[in-house]
């Protein structure tokens, strides 16, 4: 049994616009209806929805409702950071399901099948999440903006989500990283590498599957999604 995590809770502060991100519309819906649509109709058995606590009723009334979700069985309001707001939804997940996927609302273009394959992977490898080979040259720079090293191409992913786990490696993960009080987190693969020492299967994305960051994006999206 899986439970996916969809997380609408950040600010989208590189979005320059009043309206939060995750409400934006793209071909005339919002942002954050574009996941829903796709977990809700996957084979995932809950949804458990990450948003501000300020917009949780908008949220139920607006879209859940609205739209006719079935799956969203809890929608809890998110903390400051993504990992703070991971960790909330780990929270609120149904303690039998055993897989948990971890989402990010601004991928409107995730697929079934990448649902699919991940879930797969982490029932075989405990770990996975989506990506993609990177395309451009990759440069470490130093604090005066010169390139340092160059590593090898070939070896370098962009990460997307859905990332996937076995709930016994990523709670304890996440226990770990309470423990530590780190705050340098940027996703959860991070975390399963630096507190349990597990490495996650890279599986096959799009490069599709774009996060909707800055306003050119959004017409990026509306192309592919339409
Ligand atoms: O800011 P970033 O690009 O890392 O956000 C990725 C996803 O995480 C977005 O869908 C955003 O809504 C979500 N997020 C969250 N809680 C935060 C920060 C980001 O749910 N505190």
């Amino acid at each position: 049994m899986v439970s996916a995590i969809i997380l609408a809770a950040g600010k989208g502060s590189r979005m320059n616009s009043d309206t939060a991100k995750q409400f934006m519309e793209i071909n005339g819906k919002p942002l954050l209806y574009y996941s829903l649509r796709v977990f809700d109709a996957s084979i995932v058995d809950e949804i458990i929805l990450v948003t501000r606590g300020s917009d949780i009723d908008y949220v139920r009334t607006e879209i859940v409702e609205r739209y006719g979700f079935q799956k969203v069985r809890r929608i809890v309001a998110g903390g400051k950071e993504r990992f703070n707001s991971v960790s909330k939804g780990l929270k609120a997940c149904d303690k039998r399901n055993k897989i948990i996927m971890i989402h990010d609302a601004a991928r409107p273009c995730v697929t079934n099948r990448m649902i699919l394959d991940s879930i797969s992977g982490a029932r075989r490898f405990k770990a996975c999440t989506v990506a993609m080979p990177v395309k451009d040259t990759i440069k470490i720079v130093d604090e005066n903006g010169f390139g340092v090293e160059t590593p090898d191409r070939r070896t370098l992913y962009q990460l997307q989500t859905p990332q996937t786990f076995e709930r016994g490696v990523l709670e304890e993960a996440y226990d770990r990283l309470r423990l530590s009080g780190d705050t340098d987190i940027t996703d959860d693969t991070m975390i399963l590498e630096r507190y349990m020492d597990i490495q996650s299967k890279m599986i096959e994305g799009s490069y599709e599957n774009i996060k909707v960051t800055t306003p050119e994006d959004i017409k990026i999206a509306e192309a592919y999604l339409s």
